[in-house]
């Protein structure tokens, strides 16, 4: 399908907090609403853009429009008397600073660092930790480059974002990269490099390059695959379309895939409805035209997404576009995690509930899937064993390799909303994996 070329920004323009007042669509909301927005937004920062703004929110169906939910902090993700604490320092003039102070403390009750991921798994190379890379899973290596770690614009859910801010800046910065291709020529297990952030794409095509040229080259034929996680897609799919840099990105892809490797972009898609524009179709076709495979994830987030007719929707468009369903997340413990939770017995009924109304071209998704410290867990169904009802879970990916695909048994609980929250069937874990979640 041809992109509509009216609709094709030369210009980039993104809005937070400070611009409420210039966001023309929302005019049509109330005074009560508007109140709302610039309290949330104090301790939730947002950002969206033209293209959210114009083409992925329906005005008409607000609060409930799901990428209006995805995109604007509202009043239900606060704690009740954290809301109206904030609403009355903001109404009553308080300095910013006052505000600021009280925002920060609310942040830091949400759970911002969630298991420690940040901290754990950190590769070594003579003796000096890697900057911006964790190596949690054998054949995997996680890559943050540090100048992609924003998106384009912020999913209310996602507490990613004040991770990034407080990095800590190391010295050998510029190095990165380089400390990154010794690690990999040290450790021929590593099959495929994922870089992401944030999100990458957020990067210039010639800063992208500096980071993705340097794993194509000598001694490092094991690195089959290069993966970019991405929500570009989405939320600026004229990254791959008119961005002044965008065809010097395609070209970048191309050279992944003439160095005789998979590049594939793991795109964040939350909701049908951000397959269906003109220029996300361009997107798509550019991306695969340039020898890209895209693969699909996101997680499952009450208001967003939390039902089976989505999901399937989802599917098929994706498979109808050449995409591959890939992974169906349950939502992090983190952030206004109250607000978006969905149980697992409930993600487990949405999940299969799709899965039925796809076809076996469909069928390449897992989930739900929790990714949670001792490694990537599938909640694969419920049964009863002994006489008891219990949750099938299995480990799709395990700090020790030797975890993965065994299956074990939690109690079922119909209101477990993480792996944290599951009791083992028998009295403890299965003796395969170490017990600390
Ligand atoms: C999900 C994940 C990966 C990639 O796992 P795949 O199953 O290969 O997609 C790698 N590292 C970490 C830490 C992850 O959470
Ligand atoms: S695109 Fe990804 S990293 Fe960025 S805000 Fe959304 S969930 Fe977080």
């Amino acid at each position: 399908m041809e992109p509509d070329r009216s609709k094709i920004q030369p210009r980039y323009r993104a809005y937070g907090r400070k611009h409420i007042g210039r966001i023309r669509q929302l005019d049509r909301l109330s005074r009560d609403r508007l109140i709302e927005l610039e309290v949330a937004s104090a301790v939730l920062p947002f950002r969206v853009n033209d293209y959210v703004l114009d083409e992925l929110i329906d005005w008409t169906d607000i609060p409930s429009d799901p990428i209006y939910q995805l995109t604007f902090p509202q009043a239900a993700m606060l704690d009740r008397a954290d809301y109206f604490r904030l609403r009355g320092l903001l109404m009553g003039g308080a300095d910013g600073e006052v505000v600021r102070h009280a925002a920060r403390e609310i942040q830091m009750g949400m759970n911002p660092h969630p298991a420690g991921q940040m901290e754990l798994n950190v590769p070594v190379l003579n003796g000096a930790e890697l900057p911006g890379c964790q190596h949690k899973y054998r054949e995997t290596v996680l890559f943050f480059p540090r100048a992609g770690q924003t998106c384009h614009a912020y999913c209310t859910y996602c507490f990613r974002w004040p991770q990034f801010v407080g990095v800590e800046r190391l010295k050998f910065a510029m190095h990165e990269i380089d400390l990154l291709v010794s690690y990999l020529r040290q450790h021929q297990e590593v099959t495929n490099v994922l870089v992401t952030g944030g999100d990458p794409m957020v990067m210039s095509s010639a800063l992208l390059r500096k980071n993705i040229e340097p794993l194509l080259g000598d001694g490092l034929d094991h690195v089959t695959s290069i993966r970019i996680g991405t929500k570009a897609l989405s939320y600026w799919p004229y990254r791959f379309v008119s961005d002044h840099d965008a065809e010097d990105l395609l070209r970048l892809f191309e050279e992944v895939r003439s160095s005789g490797r998979q590049l594939a972009l793991m795109a964040h898609f939350s909701h049908p409805r951000e397959l269906r524009t003109g220029v996300v179709r361009e997107a798509l076709r550019r991306v695969r035209d340039a020898g890209a495979v895209v693969r699909c994830q996101a997680p499952l987030i009450r208001h967003v997404n939390d039902s089976s007719e989505v999901w399937a929707d989802l599917w098929r468009e994706e498979v109808r576009l050449g995409l591959v369903p890939y992974y169906m997340f349950v939502a992090r413990n983190t952030g206004p995690r109250a607000y978006f939770e969905v149980p697992l017995a409930e993600s487990l009924r949405i999940f299969s509930d799709a899965f039925v109304h796809v076809s076996g071209l469909g069928r390449t998704i897992r989930g739900p899937v929790m990714s949670a410290t001792p490694g990537k867990v599938l909640v694969v169904g419920d049964a009863n064993v002994n006489h008891q009802k219990v949750f099938v879970l299995k480990m799709i990916q395990g700090r020790d390799p030797e975890w993965v695909n065994r299956v074990f048994f939690a109690r079922f609980d119909p209101w477990a909303t993480w792996f944290d929250q599951l009791e083992p069937a028998s009295g403890s874990w299965d003796s395969f994996f170490e017990p600390s979640v």
